[in-house]
């Protein structure tokens, strides 16, 4: 592998970093959940460019959408301490939670699960001890997005054959759908928290990290406390922390879910280009992003402005998407 290569394969906690440095200013003005509006601008782009059959830029909006996932992670990361949208993971971190180098429903690769079942949610919470020897043995800190695009081939290629780009496309937007209502759901829970309060200290407790939440939720056995106290009117402590509980654990496995639909989403893509290839390393994303936030040069800087740090006025940046048409 050339220098050049590895550069194309650089971890995805360096390019949350990276985007966090070149955006800082979007983070400034912006509350998360504003953060995540600006994915949700790249997915519908991604929807737009499928609906076309365009497939270069599918991929641009793609680059687009992680760029903000990246900014949305790197947010939760740095959020204060206790809030409700604090995760103190980088993404790999998080995708690593659902998919451990193995399906996270099945356990297995290929995965192995019933195909009238996909569609059911994942049971939850997910095996500790399996994400700890996996995070020793595969090192998903130092995954890059061509890392993962390899790993969810391995484990879902059959099943994407099978699949239509459309269906995909619906899966993702579902998924980053149901993350926007979940980061809703958990601002307003921060929001309404009285920081000296029982909840809040089991909140700021169970936020400190991801494995922690997990356990917090195992103890109280999230489903059942969910369905036993989330009573639509009430205030009560318990029925506050079910919310949280539920909430969060949906805007982790969402974010995972989002994130896999999406290097499927590239994968089929690929596929559809090259329909006589087999199926195997796709890592062309790495390279996608590269084009789009280096160009020639060797450090990054915004396509649209082509400064670093980006110098864009707040205007121009509620459009996520470059050169957008309406037909
Ligand atoms: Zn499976
Ligand atoms: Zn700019």
């Amino acid at each position: 592998m050339t220098k050049e290569d590895h550069m194309f394969e650089q971890p995805v906690s360096e390019w949350e970093q990276a985007f966090a440095m070149l955006y800082e200013h979007r983070m400034v003005g912006r509350t998360l959940g504003e953060v995540w509006l600006g994915a949700l601008g790249g997915f519908s782009g991604m929807a737009q460019a499928i609906r076309r059959s365009e497939y270069q830029s599918l991929a641009t909006s793609a680059a687009e959408a992680l760029q903000w996932v990246c900014l949305f992670t790197y947010g939760c990361s740095h959020s204060r301490a206790g809030s409700t949208l604090h995760i103190s993971n980088s993404l790999s971190e998080i995708v690593a939670i659902s998919y451990p180098g193995v399906c996270g429903r099945c356990q297995s690769v290929p995965c192995a699960c019933d195909s009238l079942a996909i569609d059911k949610r994942r049971p939850w919470p997910l095996n500790l001890k399996l994400l700890a020897h996996r995070r020793e043995q595969l090192g998903f800190r130092e995954f890059s997005f061509g890392n993962w695009l390899q790993m969810f081939t391995k484990i879902f290629g059959g099943r994407v054959q099978m699949m239509s780009l459309e269906s995909v496309g619906f899966h993702l937007l579902e998924e980053a759908t149901e993350v926007a209502l979940n980061i809703d759901v958990l601002a307003r829970i921060d929001q309404y928290l009285d920081r000296e309060s029982d909840a809040a200290a089991e909140v700021a407790e169970a936020t400190k990290s991801i494995e922690g939440f997990i356990e917090l939720y195992s103890a109280l056995r999230g489903e059942e406390l969910y369905a036993r106290d989330l009573d639509p009117v009430s205030y009560a402590p318990s029925s506050v922390l079910a919310s949280f509980l539920q909430a969060k654990a949906g805007l982790l496995v969402g974010i995972a879910d989002t994130f896999s639909w999406l290097c499927t989403a590239l994968t089929k893509t690929e596929l559809i280009l090259n329909s006589n290839q087999a199926l195997g390393a796709q890592s062309e994303i790495d390279q996608v992003l590269r084009n789009l936030y280096m160009g020639s040069g060797q450090s990054l800087r915004c396509p649209k402005c082509s400064s670093a740090p980006c110098q864009c006025n707040e205007f121009s940046e509620s459009l996520p998407r470059l050169g957008r048409q309406h037909d």
